[in-house]
C-alpha cells in the first residue's frame, strides 16, 4: 500500500471494496509511524492495540454494510482534544498524568463516525507559539528540512501530514495555529468560522478566538473530513445551529467571475521576496480559470498582533486558572499550605511561555489597566472585524500569504517573543474576526521549504473557500509533493 498517494476518497473506496482492511490501513500508518517518529517528534502518544482494536471495529461495520465517509480511516488527534482513556497533555508538564475521562465532541463526532484514533499530536504547550518549540514533550522537526521548524502550536498534526503518518489530523486555531503550520508543512488547513465546531472537551486557550480545524494534503481531503467535524452542540454555549452542508458537492464550481480581494496590508515589505514571488504564480494560476484580483485594504490590519496579545493572554489567564493542583494535573510534591501547594505546583507544571501569557493577561486585567488594555483591545478588535466585511463586499475571497516567510530555524525567534509573535500577522485578524480561512500549499523557495497560501472568506463559506482551494490544486500539484521524494527530508 502507497501511503504517499492517496485521497480521503480513495482510501474510502479502498475500504469499501475490501481492497484493504482498516486493521491494515491503521498497521500501515502505525508502522510508519513508528519509522519516523523518533526523528519527527509528531506524536506524543500512540497506542496501538487501542487503534487497532477500534479498526476492528470499524471493519466489523463495514462488513455489515454500515458507515459513512470516515469509517476505518484513521485520524491523529492534536493532543489538545480530551479523548477517553488516552493521555491528554495539551503539549504540558501540567497535564502530563491526565487521561481524560470523556471525549471531546470533536473526538465523539470521530469515534461516531467509526474513525480510528491514530495517536495525540504535538503540539505548543497549551497551544502558544508559533514553532513548536514549547512543548513539554520537545520539538516537532518539520518534514522538508528536519533544522526548521514545523509551525505551531499544531506542529505535530502539520508534520505528520505532511510525512504521510497519517491522511488527515485535527488541529486548533486561536491566532493562526492550523494554517500557520499547515503553510510551513506544504499541507492544507481549514480553521472553520467560530462556532461551527463544538469546544466541547477542546482544552481551552482564549475561548473567543479558539476553533478547532483539520489537516490533510488537499482541500478534497479536508472537505472529505469536515461534515463530520461541523454542527451543533449544546454543550458549547457559542456553538451555531446551521443547516446541514455537503461540503464535497461544490468543489468542483467553476471559478470564472470569482472575485479575489487582495489586501494592499499582506504585500508590502515584511514579506520575503520568494514567498511574494510564489503567491504572484499562484493568483495568476487563478486569473487563468477566469478569476478577477481586486485591491482592497485592511486599514486596521497592523493592529491585530497587539490586539490579539492583549485579549488571548486575558482569557488565557482566566482559562488556566483552573490548573491548581488540587483536583487533577501535576501537583508539585513538596509544599507546607495549601497556597504553597497551589503555588508550587503551577511554577513547576508550566513552561516560561505559558507563564509569560499568564502574567501579561492577568496585568491587562487588573484593576485600572483594564480599560486601557482590554476594553481598548476590545474595541480595536471590532474596528478589525469591520474592515474585513467591508473588504467582502468588493470580493468574494481574501487572499495573501499565511505567514511572511517560510518555515524559520530552531532557535530563530525562540529567544524574542515579538519577533515569534509577528509570525502571526496575517494569521491573526480571521480570528479576532471570527471568520473562516484556509492555507494551501503554492510553492517551494529556494532552500526547498513550503510557501503557504492564504484564503479568507465571509462568515459560514467553508464550502465556497474548499472549492476555490480545489480549483487551484486541479490545476498545481504542490499538494501532492511529500518530503523525501526528490528533496531532502
Ligand atoms: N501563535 C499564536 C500564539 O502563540 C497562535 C496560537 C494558536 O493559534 N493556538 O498564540
Amino acid at each position: 500500500m502507497n501511503l504517499d498517494e492517496f485521497s480521503l476518497r480513495t482510501l474510502c473506496a479502498g475500504l469499501r471494496e475490501r481492497t484493504f482492511s482498516s486493521e491494515e490501513l491503521t498497521q500501515a500508518y502505525l508502522q510508519r509511524i513508528e519509522q519516523h517518529n523518533a526523528r519527527l517528534g509528531c506524536f506524543i502518544t500512540v497506542d496501538p492495540e487501542r487503534s487497532l482494536s477500534q479498526a476492528r471495529a470499524a471493519d466489523a461495520r463495514l462488513a455489515r454494510g454500515e458507515g459513512g465517509p470516515l469509517t476505518g480511516i484513521p485520524v491523529a488527534h492534536k493532543d489538545i482534544f480530551c479523548a477517553e482513556g488516552w493521555l491528554t497533555t495539551c503539549g504540558s508538564r501540567m497535564l502530563s498524568n491526565f487521561v481524560s475521562p470523556y471525549d471531546a465532541h470533536v473526538i465523539q463526532c470521530f469515534n461516531e463516525a467509526g474513525a480510528v484514533i491514530l495517536g495525540k499530536t504535538n503540539m505548543d504547550e497549551f497551544a502558544m507559539g508559533s514553532s513548536n518549540e514549547t512543548s513539554f514533550y520537545g520539538p516537532v522537526h518539520n518534514p522538508w528540512q528536519p533544522a526548521h521548524v514545523p509551525g505551531g502550536s499544531s506542529g505535530g498534526s502539520a508534520a505528520a501530514v505532511a510525512a504521510r503518518l497519517a491522511p488527515l489530523a485535527t488541529a486548533t486555531d486561536t491566532g493562526g495555529s492550523i494554517r500557520q503550520p499547515a503553510a510551513f508543512c506544504g499541507i492544507s488547513g481549514i480553521k472553520p468560522t467560530y462556532g461551527r465546531v463544538s469546544r466541547y472537551g477542546m482544552i481551552a486557550f482564549a475561548s473567543s478566538l479558539d476553533q478547532g480545524g483539520l489537516m490533510a494534503p488537499s482541500a478534497a481531503d479536508l472537505a472529505w473530513g469536515l461534515g463530520t467535524l461541523v454542527g451543533f452542540d449544546e454543550r458549547d454555549a457559542t456553538s451555531v445551529a446551521r443547516p446541514a452542508e455537503d461540503f464535497n458537492a461544490p468543489l468542483d464550481s467553476s471559478l470564472e467571475g470569482l472575485r479575489i480581494g487582495l489586501p494592499r496590508q499582506y504585500f508590502g515589505a515584511g514579506v520575503d521576496p520568494e514567498v511574494a514571488r510564489a503567491l504572484e504564480e499562484a493568483l495568476r494560476v487563478y486569473e487563468s480559470r477566469g478569476a478577477r484580483l481586486v485591491e482592497v485594504d485592511l486599514p486596521h490590519s497592523d493592529l491585530s498582533v497587539p490586539v490579539y496579545y492583549v485579549l488571548a493572554p486575558a482569557e488565557a489567564s482566566s482559562n488556566l486558572s483552573r490548573y491548581d493542583g488540587v483536583r487533577y494535573g501535576w501537583r508539585a510534591q513538596q509544599y507546607g499550605d495549601l497556597n504553597e501547594m497551589i503555588a508550587r505546583s503551577r511554577a513547576e507544571g508550566f513552561g516560561a511561555e505559558v507563564k509569560r501569557r499568564i502574567l501579561i493577561g492577568a496585568y491587562v486585567l487588573s484593576q485600572g489597566y483594564y480599560d486601557a488594555y482590554y476594553l481598548q483591545a476590545q474595541r480595536v478588535r471590532r474596528l478589525i472585524q469591520q474592515d474585513f466585511l467591508q473588504a467582502f463586499e468588493q470580493c468574494d475571497v481574501l487572499m495573501g500569504p499565511t505567514t511572511p516567510s517560510t518555515a524559520f530555524r530552531f532557535g530563530d525567534k525562540g529567544s524574542d517573543p515579538v519577533q515569534m509573535y509577528l509570525s502571526d500577522i496575517f494569521t491573526i485578524g480571521v480570528n479576532l474576526a471570527g471568520l473562516p480561512g484556509m492555507s494551501i500549499p503554492a510553492g517551494f523557495d529556494g532552500q526547498g521549504l513550503p510557501v503557504g497560501l492564504q484564503l479568507i472568506g465571509p462568515h459560514f463559506s467553508e464550502a465556497r473557500l474548499l472549492a476555490i482551494a480545489h480549483g487551484y490544486q486541479q490545476a498545481t500539484d504542490w499538494h501532492a509533493r511529500v518530503p523525501g521524494q526528490g528533496e531532502k527530508a
